[in-house]
C-alpha cells in the first residue's frame, strides 16, 4: 500500500523516517530532582542543575534509566549495557547550558522493531534504529509581552526518550498507523503517558521522495515538531508533493529543517539542516558511563506486562474475535481490561460488538474516556448475559442499555420491571403470527407466489405487534412454516 505520487515522470514513492520524541514517566528530571508536573506556574520547578549554575553537577535519576530499558525491551530491541551521556552543543535561548545533554555514539537502546498492522490486513514491520535519553530544554514565551520574550525552565532537565525509526515507512497512513502503536505501547509500558496536546509526545519525520522501484535514498527534509498525528500525516503528504514538484521542473531537494503550518496545510523552510558534527559532540566529563548488568535487563524483562501484540493475539484464541475487533479492543490496557471484564464467562464475541458500538457510541458523543464510562463492565456483562439467554432481545437491549446510560441501574432489574422480557412462548407468538396472516391476504399470496423477500416484512408486523419482544428467530420459523 506505498503511497503513490504521479510526478512528469511516473509515479514516486515517499521515504519516511520518524524521530519521536517521548517525555518519560518519573517524578524528577533526568539529571535533577525538580519535579516533572506539568502545568506548574513558570520557573516553580527548577532546580540549581536546570538553571546551569555554574558548579552544578547533573546526577542520573535511576528511574528514568529504567524507564528507557523498560521501552527498549518493549520494541523488541537490543539493550546496550554501556552508553554514555554526550554534551550535543547548541545555542537555545531556552537551554541555559548551551548544549544538550544527550546519547550519540554509545545510545542505551539499539536496534528494535515495530509490528503494524494495516487496515487492508498486511502486516508491516517498521525498524528501530535507536532510542536515547536526552533532556528537554525549556520554552521562550513570545505571548506575554508585546517585545519581550520569557523563558520558562519547568520542562528544562526534563528526560525525553528520542526514538529512532530506520527509513521504512512508505504513507501518511503508516506513519499514523506507527505513532499510534508507539503510542500504545509507551502507554502499556508506563514509560510515557502518550499526551499529544501537552507535549509529551512529539514527532520530527524525515521525508525524502524517489522514483517508485528505485532503491537510493535521496536527499530529505526534517519537519520539526509536529504535536498530532493528523498533522504529521498532512505534512508528510504536502511535502512529499512539493519535493516531486521539484524534481520535476529540473532542480533538486535542499536538506533542511521545515516547520509544518497547520492553519495553511503547508510546511516552510526554518533553516538548513545541520550534521551530526556541527554539534560538536562530546561524552560528558561531568557524567560517568552508564554500565548495566545482564541482570539488571532480565529483571525488568520479566516485569514487563502483556502488551499490545501479545494481548491481540490471545483475544483473538482465547475469545474467538475477529482480528479487526482484537486490534481495537487491545488499544489501550483499559479498554482491553472492560472488555475482559464484560466478556468473563459470557458470549465474547457478543460483548465485543457492544463494547466496540453501543459503549464507544455514548462515550465518543459525550467525550468520555472508558474509565468515566456512565455503564460498568459489571452492568454491561449482565446485559450480555440477558441477550445470550434470550431473556431480551438484541433489539430490546439497545432500549436496556439506553435506560442504563441515561439513569443507571441493573439491567436485570429494569428489564423485570419494564416488562420487556422476550416472549418465548410459541403459543403466544402463534396467535400473532396467524393474526397478521388472517389480516393481509394479498402479502401472503404475494409470499406464495414466489416473492420469498416478504418474509422480513411478515416477522417485521408480528415484531411490531409484540412490542419487539417476541423472539426474532421463532417467529421467522413459525412464519415459514405457515406460509409454505
Ligand atoms: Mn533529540
Amino acid at each position: 500500500m506505498t503511497y503513490l505520487i504521479q510526478g512528469d515522470d511516473g509515479d514516486w514513492e515517499v521515504v519516511i523516517g520518524l524521530e519521536v520524541h517521548a517525555q518519560i514517566v518519573s517524578n524528577s528530571k533526568l539529571f535533577s530532582g525538580a519535579s516533572t508536573a506539568f502545568g506548574g506556574a513558570p520557573n516553580s520547578h527548577v532546580s540549581l542543575v536546570d538553571a546551569a549554575m555554574p558548579g552544578m553537577l547533573p546526577v542520573v535519576n535511576r528511574v528514568c534509566v529504567e524507564q528507557a530499558v523498560r521501552t527498549g525491551l518493549g520494541l523488541n530491541a537490543k539493550i546496550n549495557l554501556h552508553s554514555v551521556f554526550e554534551r550535543k552543543n547548541y545555542f537555545y535561548p531556552d537551554l541555559p547550558f548551551g548544549y544538550q545533554i544527550s546519547q550519540f555514539q554509545h545510545p542505551i537502546v539499539g536496534e528494535g522493531v515495530v509490528t503494524l498492522d494495516m487496515p487492508d490486513g498486511s502486516v508491516r514491520e517498521i525498524g528501530i534504529e535507536r532510542l536515547h535519553m536526552e533532556q528537554d530544554a525549556g520554552k521562550s514565551m513570545h505571548d506575554q509581552d508585546p517585545k519581550r520574550t520569557f523563558v520558562d525552565l519547568n520542562r528544562a532537565g526534563v528526560a525525553l526518550m528520542e526514538i529512532v525509526s530506520k527509513p521504512d515507512l512508505r504513507s501518511p497512513e503508516e506513519v499514523g498507523a506507527y505513532l499510534r502503536k508507539l503510542r500504545s505501547i509507551l502507554r502499556y509500558l508506563g514509560t510515557c503517558d502518550g499526551n499529544m496536546e501537552q507535549g509529551s509526545l512529539r514527532c520530527d519525520a524525515n521525508v525524502s521522495v524517489r522514483p517508485k522501484g528505485s532503491t537510493e535514498l535521496r536527499t530529505r527534509c526534517e519537519i520539526k515538531n509536529v504535536n498530532s498525528v493528523r498533522f504529521v500525516m498532512q505534512a508528510i503528504e504536502f511535502e512529499a508533493e512539493r519535493q516531486v514538484d521539484i524534481y520535476d521542473a529540473g532542480d533538486t531537494v535542499d536538506q533542511e529543517t521545515r516547520l509544518y503550518d497547520a492553519t495553511t496545510g503547508e510546511t516552510r523552510s526554518m533553516r538548513s539542516k545541520e550534521e551530526a558534527h556541527d554539534y560538536r559532540y562530546f561524552p560528558d566529563p561531568d557524567l560517568l558511563p552508564i554500565d548495566l548488568s545482564q541482570e539488571y535487563v532480565d529483571k525488568i524483562r520479566a516485569a514487563l506486562p502483556e502488551l499490545p501484540d501479545a494481548k491481540k493475539l490471545r483475544f483473538i484464541d482465547d475469545y474467538g474475535i475477529a482480528p479487526d475487533d482484537a486490534g481495537v479492543l487491545v488499544a489501550e490496557q483499559e479498554t482491553a481490561a472492560f472488555f475482559e471484564a464484560v466478556a468473563d464467562g459470557r458470549d465474547a464475541k457478543l460483548a465485543a460488538n457492544w463494547v466496540i458500538h453501543e459503549l464507544f457510541a455514548v462515550l465518543n458523543k459525550s467525550g468520555l474516556d472508558i474509565d468515566e464510562s456512565p455503564v460498568s463492565a459489571e452492568s454491561l456483562g449482565k446485559l450480555v448475559g440477558l441477550i445470550a439467554d434470550n431473556t431480551i432481545s438484541g433489539r430490546i437491549a439497545k432500549d436496556v442499555f439506553e435506560i442504563m446510560v441515561a439513569e443507571g441501574g441493573d439491567p436485570e432489574a429494569i428489564v423485570e420491571e419494564k416488562g420487556l422480557k422476550q416472549i418465548t412462548d410459541t403459543g403466544a407468538i402463534e396467535g400473532e403470527v396467524d393474526k397478521i396472516i388472517a389480516e393481509n391476504p394479498g402479502q401472503v399470496e404475494a409470499y406464495q407466489g414466489g416473492n420469498e423477500k416478504l418474509i422480513g416484512w411478515f416477522v417485521g408486523q408480528v415484531m411490531k405487534a409484540t412490542g419487539g419482544k417476541a423472539n426474532p428467530k421463532m417467529v421467522n420459523e413459525l412464519l415459514r412454516k405457515k406460509l409454505s
